[in-house]
């Protein structure tokens, strides 16, 4: 798909010259959600182009692909892409899939770091400062690597302990 506004953050940012794609292959849509036709998760759209750009990027809006345009990864998909790239993912299901997991691991944690970074304007104290900072370092550390420390940690994990600590701050932010 692409990129939609432009985020301050380039840790942040999607490059889409970097990407396999994986927007237009790897997750589902439908008509009801702002997309001309409905595709399941795993096929490339009909209208990705062999090198992995849209072959109708400037008419998508006129073309009912509204929700293309305001997708963005967050920098997932070129992540994921270059953990990959030295793999034969094009012609091995197994590993396509196994792409596709870190491909939708990658975006949750980048939408993790996304609230982190927004979560600085809140002022939360010094000790919930320092948390956050190193949460955002262990999901950097994670997430711009070369991927070869994600065998030996718990991404998963990782991802939890940052969405608890995130719903602890927002929890009291309400109170
Ligand atoms: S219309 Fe273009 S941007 Fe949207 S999913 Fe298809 S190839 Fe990707």
């Amino acid at each position: 798909m692409t990129q939609s506004a432009p985020i301050p953050h380039p840790e942040l940012e999607a490059d889409c010259t970097r990407c396999f794609g994986l927007c237009c292959i790897a997750l589902s849509f439908a008509r009801p959600d702002g997309f001309g036709h409905d595709k399941p998760a795993g096929l490339p759209c009909h209208f990705l182009a062999g090198d992995y750009s849209c072959s109708i990027h400037p008419r998508r809006e006129d073309l009912g692909y509204e929700g293309c345009i305001d997708f963005t990864c967050l920098g997932a998909g070129q992540r994921a892409s270059q953990q990959f790239a030295a793999s034969k993912w094009r012609g091995d299901s197994a590993i396509a899939r196994q792409l596709f997991a870190r491909f939708a691991q990658l975006m949750k944690m980048q939408e993790i770091r996304r609230a982190l970074v927004e979560v600085e304007e809140m002022n939360v104290g010094e000790e919930q400062e320092a948390e956050r900072v190193m949460l955002l370092e262990m999901l950097a550390q994670l997430a711009d690597g070369e991927g070869n420390g994600w065998d030996d940690v718990n991404a998963d994990d990782v991802l939890a302990n940052a969405q608890t600590w995130l719903r602890a701050i927002i929890a009291r932010a309400k109170r």
